[in-house]
């Protein structure tokens, strides 16, 4: 990131399903970092990934509420929305036309083989496992290649997905015309995978996450239940001590200081001593984000006006890439 001398180069997809609010795993996983890219001048595009729910999900219970909570959150954290495209997946139908030929150019096998998927289905509630479960991270393909991003923001569950668009991007462009598809590069934080309270993946359909807009009291509750270990002395060690190191690490990014540096100053005083520097750094971190994200509340016909207008300008994008697409393909009528 720090090798972007000029941004104008660059263009960044990257988005979050509306299944909930968002949480410090995807504030310093990625959400921080389109910030920063968008602040320097990249062009953001962020996809509220509607279809997509309905991968594990029967039903998209409370759309609208999801997605005004994201977008929300995404105002809050400093996204704006005269630089940045906010759009919803439904809203661009040209993208599920993007779908049919990368479909095609991919295995079943090759779906098959996805550990974030496999993943995925192992935590999932449903005991069917859909054709969308194994098919959404084509579907993702489309939403980045659609606006011809070449960075993609994301955590670590998102690399074997950026692969796959990766792979379609090079199959397209061999296979129907050189250039058309740029080749997306992931761009991971310093926190690839932030564990939540029950030390696995922090994760909005776990119920082990810290939100964005928890209140101060909640977010002192929730570290006060987070899993830690039995060894007194607090170390940083990632490998062998997972829910120690992902606190520190959490602490660190709020304080601006290193894991080592934030375990050194907790040492012997234990796990406790380490829960309270984590509460006291994540709410004094997130009071401005907070404070923003009440006010943007307060408006809920201006977040309509923000995807409205959003929507509009990824249709007008993913059309020019359609036709680009079928000339490429020859379908020429
Ligand atoms: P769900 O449980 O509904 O899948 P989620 O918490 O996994 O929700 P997503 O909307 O799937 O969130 O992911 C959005 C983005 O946030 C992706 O780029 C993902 O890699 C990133 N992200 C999500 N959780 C974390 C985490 N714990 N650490 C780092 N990045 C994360
Ligand atoms: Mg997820």
């Amino acid at each position: 990131m720090d090798t972007i001398t000029d941004p104008t180069r660059h263009r960044i997809l990257t988005g979050d399903r509306p299944t909930g609010r968002l949480h410090l795993g995807h504030y310093f996983g990625t959400l921080q970092n389109r910030v920063r890219l968008q602040d320097i001048g990249v062009e953001l595009y962020v996809v509220i990934a509607d279809y997509q729910v309905l991968t594990d999900r029967d039903v998209a219970d409370d759309l609208t509420g999801h997605v005004e909570e994201l977008v929300l959150d995404y105002l809050a954290a400093g996204v704006d929305p005269t630089r940045a495209t906010i759009f919803t997946h439904s809203a661009v139908p040209a993208l599920n036309q993007l779908l049919l030929p990368f479909l095609s150019l991919v295995s079943v096998a090759e779906l098959g083989r996805n550990p974030t998927v496999k993943d995925e289905i192992a935590h999932s509630r449903q005991s069917v496992v859909s054709g969308l479960m194994f098919t959404y991270p084509v579907h993702q393909a489309a939403d980045i290649l659609f606006c011809k991003a070449d960075l993609v923001p994301v955590g670590q569950d998102q690399l074997p997905h950026l692969e796959l668009t990766r792979t379609i991007a090079r199959r397209f462009n061999d296979r129907y015309g050189a250039g058309v598809f740029p080749e997306p590069q992931a761009l991971l934080s310093k926190a690839p995978l932030l564990l939540g309270t029950d030390g696995t993946k922090m994760s909005k359909s776990r119920g082990n996450a810290i939100t964005l807009a928890a209140g101060a009291d909640e977010t002192a509750r929730l570290i006060k239940r987070a899993k830690t270990d039995t060894e007194r002395h607090i170390t940083y060690d990632p490998a062998g001590r997972p829910e120690v190191s992902s606190l520190l690490l959490l602490a660190a990014l709020c304080l601006d200081r290193t894991p080592a540096q934030v375990a050194d100053s907790i040492g012997a005083a234990g796990s406790a001593a380490l829960k309270k520097v984590v509460t006291e750094a994540v709410n004094d971190y997130l009071a401005p984000i907070r404070a923003r994200r009440a006010e943007y509340a307060r408006d809920r016909s201006y977040l309509r006006t923000v995807l409205r207008e959003g929507n509009e300008r990824a249709r007008a994008v993913a059309d020019t890439t359609l036709a680009e697409v079928r000339a490429a393909m020859n379908s020429h009528y």
